[in-house]
């Protein structure tokens, strides 16, 4: 079984991100980027799968600028086969992704895809669920486990009343959730390795698609800083401000 798994280049979550003075966005110079936790995730399952035997082929793909090759080449440390950028410098959203990793999906006919639930740069959450939509492929989305039985695959999901177990006809869509598994670190050894696997370049036009944005930032600002908190002694009192001061109530 052939799994496809996208990974996505992001700043990493131990950076305090900046805006850009000018307010066009957040300011990328010399910062620390790394590949999104949750496609880590995704990697580790996939790895897991072949370990197991379930997964022949890891292919990992990745959309966006030349600098991804780095968290490509990452993926393919941690076990992956072999690695699809399709390079892009435009201001990507989820749908254009969406599209690149259909046009992609329909070239190397997976029986699984597994993405993040969400990249933590755009907080969308979007991407695997349109995949879902633009493949027609069953999604079991916010997995917290994997199982592959014969033609299905079982998807616990974690849902805000508890567990949820759905059972999906392949091909399909999974996206991870933080519970899945944790992934392992690469080993240099592995990491020497991954420098000799196969990492395909292809174009956003030689898939016949095009990743030109619909959606335009306007401005980018820090979020207002928050004033200290006080203390009240009394129920009473708290009402008081709530209802006098904050005037919310
Ligand atoms: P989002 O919908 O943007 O929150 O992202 C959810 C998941 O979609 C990520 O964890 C990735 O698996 C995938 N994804 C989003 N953007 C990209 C990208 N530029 N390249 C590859 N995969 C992506």
């Amino acid at each position: 079984m052939k799994v496809l798994v996208a990974v996505k280049r992001v700043v990493d979550y131990n950076v305090k991100v900046r805006v850009k003075a000018d307010h066009s966005g957040v300011d990328l110079a010399n910062v620390k980027m790394s590949m999104n936790p949750f496609c880590e995730i995704a990697v580790e399952e996939a790895v897991r799968l072949k370990e197991k035997g379930v997964a022949s082929e890891i292919v990992v793909v990745s959309v966006g600028p030349s600098g991804a090759q780095e968290q490509l080449r990452t993926a393919l440390a941690l076990g992956a086969d072999r690695a699809v950028l399709v390079e892009s410098n435009d201001e990507l959203n989820s749908l254009a992704v969406a599209k690149a990793l259909k046009a992609l999906v329909d070239k190397e006919q997976p029986q699984l895809v597994i993405l993040g639930k969400q990249a933590i740069d755009s907080d969308n959450n979007q991407t695997g669920q349109m995949l879902a939509a633009l493949t027609g492929y069953a999604q079991g989305t916010f997995a917290s486990r994997v199982e592959v039985a014969g033609s299905k695959v079982n998807v616990t999901r974690e849902i805000d009343g508890g567990l949820q177990t759905v059972a999906l006809n392949l091909p399909a869509i999974v996206t991870t959730d933080l519970r899945l598994n944790e992934p392992r670190y690469a080993s240099l050894p592995n990491i020497m390795k991954a420098k000799k696997k196969p990492l395909e370049f292809l174009p956003p036009d030689v898939l016949g698609i095009s990743t030109a944005s619909t959606v335009k930032t306007l401005k980018v600002e820090a979020p207002a800083a928050r004033s200290a908190g006080i203390k009240v002694k009394s129920v009473a009192e708290l009402v008081e401000k709530l209802k006098n001061e904050a005037k919310v109530i």
